[in-house]
């Protein structure tokens, strides 16, 4: 019996740590050949090749910081994947606090680097991608959002809020524009998820649980896990459509 995603190729971006490494090992374990990405943690994202196996097609180095990363990212990828990527995740992600009372070249900066990285960088992928997954017969996109997305953030974090809130909607108009070209596209909404992200101290992580009703944090096999499912095709009428995952700490 085949795997769910057997004969498919992903692209994980973010895949050195937290999400996207679990992701990327899920794929693989489900029959994808994966190609990684990592930016100033490459060790660990080609720590992550060797653990893989022959699965992993390998990583590619970029910073989604930089404008044209993410093009460059895909391109890479491309190639690493010769010439044919069915499924994108694209999870790099950052969240750094942009308050009110901050100077205005840093309130500028961080507002700035926010949405290169959460939005644009993303953007410019799928603009890559959706060309190249047209003229293949089609693909999957997943964009991973963030409960901030639609319910707001902390007031230091409007920068990642709004930028969240954009994804969803790039993910959106990709769903309705291009599902008759066979490329669907989902949005991943998350609440804190156990990562690097989330909250590290116990003051924090109490505080945080003690707000979600099944009283934990997400894991991030958890986020995988619903990776895979879209990405397997299982249910392609899902598309354009954003998924909480957030252990009802937000039901909208
Ligand atoms: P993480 O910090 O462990 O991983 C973030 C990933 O983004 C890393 O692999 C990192 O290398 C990559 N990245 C960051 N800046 C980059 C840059 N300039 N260039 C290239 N790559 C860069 O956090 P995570 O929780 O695994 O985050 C994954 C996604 O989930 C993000 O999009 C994040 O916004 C989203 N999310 C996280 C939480 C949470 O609580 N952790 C909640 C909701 C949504």
């Amino acid at each position: 019996m085949s795997l769910p995603l057997t004969g498919k190729r992903a692209l994980v971006t973010g895949s050195s740590h937290g999400v996207g490494l679990a992701a990327a090992h899920l794929f693989a374990a489900q029959g994808a050949e994966v190609v990684l990405h990592g930016n100033a943690n490459m060790a660990d994202a080609d720590k992550a090749v060797q653990d893989i196996g022959p699965a992993a097609l390998g990583a590619v180095q970029a910073d989604l910081s930089r404008p044209g990363g993410g093009r460059e990212l895909y391109d890479a990828a491309l190639h690493l994947a010769s010439g044919r990527l069915d499924i994108i995740v694209n999870n790099a992600g950052i969240h750094p606090a942009s308050p009110l009372d901050a100077s205005d070249a840093e309130w500028e900066a961080v507002w700035a680097l926010t949405l290169q990285v959460n939005l644009m960088a993303m953007a410019d992928i799928c603009r890559a991608a959706i060309p190249e997954m047209a003229a293949s017969g089609g693909g999957s996109i997943i964009n991973i959002a963030s409960r901030a997305g639609y319910r707001g953030e902390d007031r230091n974090h409007m920068a990642y809020a709004a930028s969240k809130g954009a994804v969803l909607a790039l993910t959106k108009t990709i769903a309705r524009q291009w599902g008759a070209n066979g490329i669907y596209a989902y949005a991943l909404a998350p609440g804190w998820i156990d990562t690097r992200m989330g909250p590290q101290h116990e003051a924090d992580r109490a505080r945080a649980k003690a707000e979600i009703p099944i009283g934990d944090l997400a894991q991030p096999e958890e986020i995988a896990a619903m990776c895979a499912f879209l990405a397997s095709g299982a249910c392609r009428s899902a598309t354009g459509s954003c998924i909480d995952i957030n252990g009802a700490s937000y039901v909208r």
